[in-house]
């Protein structure tokens, strides 16, 4: 039985939230925020190992010590992915020197070598990260026209998994759509189609200040309207 739960362990690529992001209005200042993202390790189980979205540069010893948490040390890491540009999504990339590549938004690069993904005009067109084709990046434009999500199919959590930077701000933002609107959008229209589309493909979804949630079909229906109202 031991020996059984060890392999299906190892058969699942592992999605762990090393932290939960959030986003306030700054207590006394109305005319400031709080905001860090949720950061997220993924251990395919090819052994590729990826991190999506870094926090600030100011957050690079949490980082570190939430990688050894799971034993996993920056050298480690694989793959980086910044669902966008933003300086809280990007901030501790200079930590992972040993990534075959940094992908920020859909512009992907290894050192000074700017490399030729997402140059097509196929707006789904999938770039795998690991050697199964279980975790693939995807364009997923709106918060920022140049914003990218991970899908992880055959996760430990028995369904898809979409990491979705801002895409989703957080759960709450499907019943108020003001929460997502307020945090910036550069295509309101394209935003509620990929919010759409990410909640009809996946299963549980991480957005990108708020933790991890389920998606049920009351989602997906508001979220539908939502996005036929757009057209
Ligand atoms: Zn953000």
């Amino acid at each position: 039985m031991a020996f059984t739960d060890t392999l299906s362990t190892i058969q699942r690529n592992h999605v762990i939230v090393l932290q939960d992001g959030y986003s306030r209005q700054e207590d006394g200042d109305e005319t400031s925020m709080r905001a860090n993202c949720t950061s997220t390790l993924i251990r395919c189980r090819d052994g590729t190992n990826v991190i999506v979205d870094t926090m600030t540069a100011w957050d690079g010893e949490r980082l570190c010590s939430l990688l050894g948490d799971h034993g996993v040390g920056v050298d480690n890491v694989d793959v980086v992915v910044c669902s966008h540009g933003h300086s809280d999504h990007i901030g501790c990339n200079y930590l992972f020197q040993n990534a075959r590549m940094h992908l920020v938004g859909s512009c992907a690069s290894y050192r000074d070598l700017y490399l030729n993904h997402f140059s097509s005009e196929d707006q789904d067109e999938e770039l795998a990260l690991d050697s199964n084709a279980e975790v693939v990046v995807r364009r997923t434009p709106g918060h920022t026209h140049s914003c990218v999500s991970v899908i992880v199919d055959n996760s430990q959590l028995g369904g898809r998994v979409g990491i979705t930077g801002d895409l989703f701000e957080r759960r709450e933002d499907i019943e108020d759509e003001s929460i997502w609107k307020d945090a910036g959008s550069e295509c309101v229209k394209l935003q509620r189609k990929e919010r759409c589309k990410m909640a009809h493909l996946c299963d549980f979804i991480v957005p990108g200040h708020g933790p991890m949630f389920s998606v049920i079909a009351s989602m997906r229906d508001k979220l539908k309207q939502d996005a036929d109202l757009s057209t």
